[in-house]
């Protein structure tokens, strides 16, 4: 036995493999900001309710306002004054960016199939710190038995009752996710919903995270800390932001090693935090 020389310390080894899949994110971004911008007009039609017609029976959208307060559930902090953040794009020239209806919770579910040991602990920390960061506030509703989709269909009465369907966080893998496919890590965006007259509205999102990749780094000293980050990283798309070019941030497109929010996340989150309430939505 030649104990005398140990074996590599692991932990170089999970940050180039961390790196190599951020960076992978970035070419999966970009893809996944092309599908949008073409695809994008269909899946809106979908969701574009009447401004004035009530909803009939049958409708494929849910009815008006659910759990819409008069103001906003919380406040975002205030803002950090960092200017390095970006927001998704808006479909609509007019509106500054897309968001969430502050005066309303955001549900979220979470598949447990392929969930590491831990896992469900990382997805609820990396949410109290995507809500603390943008004042919106998150509503855990329990496992689910649904899986990813690109397709996924925003409202879903028979599985989630007469509301949007929650944001959906599932374990996944290539061969379920096919976006998952080599070096990338997770994916993470929300669809949104408009009634003409107002304001986009972000309704439902998914963050899906590839399992045979992630897992085996939460075994290494740090590893629950950077799949974190990669978790809170997709929260970040889900609740609006782009990537940036600051290595600086978590929402640096080219990876780096951070596992939490930085001054310009924060900043794009808190003004994420400032969207329109619409509950004719
Ligand atoms: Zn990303």
């Amino acid at each position: 036995m030649s104990g005398a020389r140990p074996d590599p310390a692991p932990k170089p080894n999970v940050l180039r493999k961390y790196r190599r899949r951020r960076r992978a994110w970035n070419a999966w971004f970009v893809v996944a900001l092309l599908l949008g911008l073409y695809y994008s007009p269909v899946l809106l039609e979908r969701h574009i309710m009447p401004a004035i017609t009530p909803l009939v029976p049958g409708s494929n959208v849910p009815p008006r306002g659910v759990e819409a307060a008069p103001e906003p559930l919380g406040r975002p902090p205030a803002g950090t004054g960092s200017g390095s953040f970006r927001l998704q794009e808006s479909p609509d020239p007019a509106q500054d960016f897309v968001a969430y209806d502050p005066c309303r919770p955001i549900h979220y579910v979470i598949r447990p199939d392929n969930s590491p040991a831990g896992g469900e602990a990382l997805i609820h920390q990396a949410v109290a710190e995507i809500s603390s960061a943008s004042g919106l506030r998150f509503v855990y509703d329990g496992p689910t038995a649904e899986g990813p989709s690109k397709e996924r269909d925003t409202y879903q009465p028979e599985r989630y009752g007469k509301r949007w369907a929650p944001v959906l966080l599932t374990w996944s893998d290539p061969g379920e996710t096919p976006g998952l496919a080599g070096d990338v890590g997770g994916l993470g965006g929300s669809d949104y919903a408009h009634v003409p007259g107002h304001p986009f509205v972000y309704v439902a999102g998914q963050v899906m995270l590839d399992a045979p990749g992630l897992v085996p780094i939460l075994a290494y000293p740090g590893g629950p800390e950077l799949i974190r980050a990669v978790v809170i990283h997709e929260l970040g798309h889900v609740l609006g932001l782009d990537h940036v070019d600051d290595p600086a941030q978590l929402m640096y497109g080219d990876g780096n090693n951070l596992t939490t929010l930085a001054d310009g996340d924060r900043a794009g989150l808190a003004l994420l935090g400032t969207g329109a309430c619409v509950p004719q939505l």
